[in-house]
């Protein structure tokens, strides 16, 4: 997709501050944090949302929940806590139509969220 933030990201057209990649997968530092750890781990190839995911994808969304958990490991907040979030379209406040899982972590969550 010639038109995603997230594609450019992935293309290194637009500079992130990246934390690891893989041949199927990139994560990098969310620009404006929620949390004292924020990062998105997406996947490189480009799916709009979670409602376009199919079973051919289970396995690319289970590395992106292994990742995310290996990442918790190495910033020390696996014991502490943290969360992963999905969001979709506009109800679930989903702005960038890339997917990306959400890993926020270093400051107690709150719940229900906003
Ligand atoms: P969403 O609301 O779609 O679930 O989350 C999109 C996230 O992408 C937001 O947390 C936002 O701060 C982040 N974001 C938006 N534009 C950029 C960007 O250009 N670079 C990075 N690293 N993050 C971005
Ligand atoms: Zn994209």
């Amino acid at each position: 997709m010639t038109d995603c933030l997230f594609c450019k990201i992935v293309k290194k057209e637009i500079p992130s501050d990246i934390i690891f990649e893989t041949d199927t997968l990139m994560a990098f530092k969310d620009i404006n944090p929620q949390a004292p750890h924020h990062i998105l781990i997406i996947p490189k190839n480009h799916i709009t949302t979670v409602n376009d995911l199919d079973e051919r994808d289970s396995e690319l969304i289970g590395e992106l929940v292994l990742a995310a958990k290996d990442l918790a490991k190495e910033l020390e907040i696996a014991e502490p806590g943290y969360r992963l979030l999905f969001n979709c379209n506009a109800d679930g406040g989903q702005d960038v139509f890339h997917i990306h899982l959400h890993l926020l972590g270093g400051r107690k969550m709150t719940w229900p969220p906003g």
